[in-house]
């Protein structure tokens, strides 16, 4: 008869050694009273997001399939009120017509800029995509070609703001400022609310009109707090990222101030219909659990993150953020040193997943990068990050960008996954 409770035989079963779930278990034993915390913090938003969804009257009317142009839409209205309550701010646009992360942002930029208006970033440069949205790198569409103009101040070598010559950057035509919460694919340090909030609350002193907007992407409930409870004016992410926990199969939202997202309910639909059309089809029940689960998601995926940088810190590579570090966004980067090692790291992750665990993925010449790009993803919805999943560009220092796992066991199975395709390589030794 089989045993049902051998956890180790099952381990092997998917093909990983004693030795390496040995190696796994020893960092994972260290790391209990971080998991304590991470679990606290999941506990108090899982609470926000109930008494939101119990305020608004969240009922099985919401989940209901509207078509059409989509007046009146009851799930989709009462979404953006939960949303509201959960970001503490007036109104949101939380939609499934916005595409993508990078759609959220464009439209919040564009919405709410005219020309002669200039837009500083005075956290360095924003996200890749966003260079083409603002026309940093020449676009067709961009900022740029509607005359809004640019400006940005880097941080300093430690990583810190710059206060002194963001100062001097503010000026009349200064009109709103986006702050990127997480490092993205940066090796700079990701910001926490904290610092976002003292960020906002020096540039409001010197011009209290600015809008402040935050691109949350990737940090929505690694805090108990959000940049809109420190000031921010607008918060934009993605529901492919942790909002949508996994389940919303698209969408993005825009949180904050009644004024500017009414401005992106003109963008993105039309000015005069604004907000009150734009049918949810259907997608609302998985908006809505999704948001559900998102807390408890986001604490997964912070574990597996932190699991990862103490696994592969003891072995030697650098890791950002390192171990013991605390956290802002559930990205983990890995530098492995060598091109085997990153294909090697994203083969296992890959090996591990629900979806696709039999392909092996190659790097190979993507589109709008300098160097091959190997990525593992083996997910539900296409693209997910907030799904279990790395990647990492074949260059020097060679490091791999991991994130997510919609479950705590998945991401260690990942994760030890990965170093067992590493030490079958040989390119490891434990
Ligand atoms: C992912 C991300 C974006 C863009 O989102 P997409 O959904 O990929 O378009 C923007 N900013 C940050 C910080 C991100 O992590």
């Amino acid at each position: 008869m089989q045993k049902i409770n051998d956890i180790e035989e099952m381990y092997e079963s998917l093909g990983i050694s004693k030795k390496v779930l040995e190696f796994g278990k020893q960092a994972e034993l260290k790391l209990k009273e971080r998991f304590e915390a991470i679990d606290r913090t999941a506990e108090y938003n899982q609470l926000k997001v109930i008494g939101a969804m119990q305020k608004n009257r969240v009922s099985e009317g919401c989940f209901h399939y509207a078509s059409g142009y989509g007046y009146d839409d009851q799930g989709r209205d009462t979404l953006e009120k939960v949303y509201a309550d959960v970001f503490h701010t007036e109104a949101t646009l939380v939609r499934p017509q916005i595409a993508c992360g990078t759609h959220a942002l464009a439209l919040a930029l564009g919405a709410n800029l005219r020309p002669g208006d200039e837009l500083l970033s005075p956290a360095g440069k924003p996200y890749d995509t966003l260079e083409e949205v603002i026309g940093i790198r020449p676009s067709a569409g961009s900022l740029a070609e509607y005359g809004i103009t640019y400006r940005q101040v880097d941080l300093k070598p430690d990583g810190s703001f710059d206060y002194e010559n963001i100062e001097k950057a503010i000026h009349e035509k200064t009109k709103l400022i986006t702050i990127q919460r997480s490092k993205g694919y940066q090796t700079r340090p990701s910001f926490s609310v904290a610092q976002i909030g003292e960020l906002i609350a020096f540039v409001k002193k010197i011009k209290p009109d600015v809008i402040c907007m935050v691109d949350n992407c990737y940090g929505e409930f690694v805090e108990t707090i959000e940049p809109s409870d420190v000031g921010a004016d607008m918060v934009v992410g993605s529901l492919i990222k942790n909002p949508g926990g996994g389940l919303a199969p698209i969408g993005g939202y825009v949180a904050g101030r009644t004024d500017l997202i009414e401005n992106c309910g003109y963008r993105l639909t039309s000015p005069g219909l604004g907000r009150e059309v734009g049918a949810s089809l259907g997608v609302m029940q998985s908006f809505y659990q999704g948001l559900f689960l998102a807390p408890t998601v986001v604490a997964s995926a912070l574990k597996g993150a932190i699991l990862a940088a103490n696994l592969y810190e003891s072995l030697g590579f650098p890791v950002v953020p390192d171990g013991s570090e605390s956290r802002h966004d559930i990205i983990q980067a890995v530098e492995l040193g060598t091109p085997e090692g990153v294909i090697a790291f994203c083969q296992g992750i890959q090996a591990a997943a629900p979806v696709d665990s039999y392909v092996t993925p190659e790097p190979w010449a993507m589109p709008g990068y300098d160097s091959d790009v190997i990525m593992a993803a083996g997910a539900f919805v296409q693209g997910s990050s907030i799904e279990l999943s790395a990647d990492g560009p074949i260059k020097p220092p060679y490091a791999v960008y991991f994130q997510g796992g919609l479950t705590w066991p998945h991401a260690k199975l990942g994760i030890l996954m990965s170093l067992e395709h590493m030490v079958r390589k040989g390119l490891v030794q434990i």
